[in-house]
């Protein structure tokens, strides 16, 4: 029997940021675009679209816990000429830093993101689906040309 599956690399659902800092440990996978159910009402989904995601644990000078998380990959939104769905690359690295809370957070540098912890776990979907949904434009325009 054919497996009709697309090659799709998984991400861990969840990561214990402590222990990923200690082991200096990198993941890299692909999430599904139809996953993020915040992102349902932005993006159309007509290619079951896939994001690369690579997250880079460690601590940083201070001794801070810190993700640095890139998303790559080309999602769609429908563009606002022509209301077909418009290819929209997405390119972001952003360094983040788990917190217990958002009074934690506040006492993160500038540079870095908060990621609110789960006990002691994050929630690696909704991370990225935080990053993506700060990174989309407001609208979104082919650049071209629009379809007919
Ligand atoms: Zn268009």
């Amino acid at each position: 029997m054919l497996d009709m599956t697309i090659d799709y690399k998984a991400l861990p659902r969840w990561i214990k940021p402590a222990m990923a800092a200690r082991d200096v440990a990198t993941f890299n996978g692909q999430l599904r675009v139809g996953e993020f159910a915040r992102l349902a009402d932005l993006l159309v989904n007509p290619v079951d679209d896939l994001v690369d995601v690579t997250l880079n644990c460690g601590f940083d000078a201070q001794g801070r816990q810190v993700i640095n998380c890139q998303v790559t990959g080309v999602v769609h939104m429908i563009c606002q000429r022509c209301m077909q769905p418009c290819p929209v690359v997405l390119d972001t690295q952003t360094a983040l830093s788990p917190v217990v809370d958002d009074e934690a957070a506040l006492g993160l540098p500038g540079d870095y993101e908060p990621v609110v912890l789960v006990g002691d776990q994050i929630d690696v979907r909704e991370m990225v689906e935080d990053e993506i949904l700060l990174s989309l434009p407001i609208a979104a325009l082919h650049e071209d040309h629009c379809q007919k």
